[in-house]
């Protein structure tokens, strides 16, 4: 079988970015206090202090199952239910990780096409039983962009958040892509996190280019009480810290993670021009970060898959791809020209028979 010379079956396909390769190697120049007590966690944690202009708690976890299940655990008794979106990553994909952390506190999911909540959908769920036997409402988390690669406009995070405090709600951003959706904005982290109501953010390094490590941000720093101690006794507190931490200070510092974040959804937009308009292939959802999902006769995307591209169609059937920090145009392009190609031929007239 053919090997492409690039996949964007996931953006966690891709390597470590040089500018957090280099944070790391400069991090590892000599011996540092462990658990976090050294002068690159301090950093790094300031360093999010200044990107996101406000006084934040910042805690540093493996991946982004643990900073979500935490955060959201965090926020939650036993007794609460935390309110998400069907496709969200908290509800399909962490394997009962927010349950679990949080000692049984249950996701109400509410149905959605495309992966976002409304303030409608969250005000249905959390006044649809005030009575004992229910659990009680108490968080709502938000994916930014959504697992379909959708992005929140500010207004409508703030919508969110504006029916969050009238419902006595806490809102949680999932944000392992959040500096795509920032690129997408073009505006500052601040004005779509606690400006406009976000209490909690998980925000994504991995697919952001660093080898691994979520950063939980708390905005409001009461709810970060004893949350050292919920990372140690989830076995999310790194010895070794400073190298959890570093790479922050080197996509920060060196604006890595816009450029990032920016080169990967250009590569989305660039193949969704570049089908636009191709018989038998349309978008299952508007490009509006680094994914392109494409809707496509399944005989078209057997034989994508036999020219060797590897992609998922877990979310609704359509084939995903996403882009990463080191996606290459000329791939992007060969990608492009085989869906063209098999889009021809699945539109021949002795196809259709
Ligand atoms: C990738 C991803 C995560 C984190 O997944 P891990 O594999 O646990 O690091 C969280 N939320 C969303 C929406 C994701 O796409």
């Amino acid at each position: 079988m053919t090997i492409q010379p690039q996949q964007f079956a996931s953006d966690n396909y891709a390597g470590i970015c040089p500018e957090a390769w280099e944070a790391m190697a400069a991090a590892n120049s000599a011996s540092a206090p462990a658990y976090g007590d050294d002068e690159w966690t301090e950093r790094a944690a300031d360093a999010f202090r200044t990107l996101f202009d406000t006084h934040c708690e910042v805690f540093f976890a493996f991946n982004g199952t643990a900073a979500n299940s935490l955060a959201l655990a965090a926020l939650c008794q036993s007794y609460h239910s935390v309110i998400c979106s069907s496709s969200s990553h908290v509800e399909t994909d962490e394997c009962g990780a927010p349950e679990f952390f949080s000692n049984g506190s249950k996701l109400l999911v509410a149905q959605s096409a495309d992966g976002k909540l409304t303030p409608e959908a969250i005000r249905a769920l959390a006044t649809s039983r005030s009575d004992i036997h229910f659990p009680k409402p108490r968080v709502v988390t938000i994916t930014q962009p959504t697992e379909t690669g959708l992005v929140y406009a500010i207004d409508e995070i703030r919508a969110i958040a504006a029916t969050c405090r009238e419902l006595g709600l806490k809102l949680h951003m999932d944000g392992a892509r959040f500096a795509h959706a920032c690129a997408t904005l073009g505006c500052e982290p601040a004005d779509v996190t606690w400006r406009a109501g976000v209490d909690v953010l998980c925000f994504g390094g991995t697919k952001n280019g660093m080898a691994a490590g979520e950063a939980i941000v708390f905005f409001d720093t009461s709810l970060a009480t004893d949350f050292d101690y919920r990372c140690k006794q989830a076995g999310q507190l790194a010895s070794k810290m400073r190298f959890l931490a570093a790479p922050w200070i080197g996509l920060f510092e060196s604006g890595a993670w816009l450029r990032n974040a920016e080169h990967a959804n250009r590569c989305a937009t660039r193949l969704a021009a570049a089908i636009d308009g191709l018989p038998k292939v349309s978008l299952a959802f508007p490009v509006q970060s680094n994914a392109v999902f494409i809707q496509a006769p399944e005989s078209m995307l057997d034989k994508l898959r036999a020219k060797g591209w590897r992609f998922y169609t877990f979310i609704g059937g359509s084939a995903r791809f996403m882009f990463a920090w080191d996606a290459r145009a000329e791939v992007v392009a060969l990608l492009a020209q085989h869906l063209a190609e098999l889009a021809a031929l699945e539109a021949e007239p002795e196809n259709a028979i």
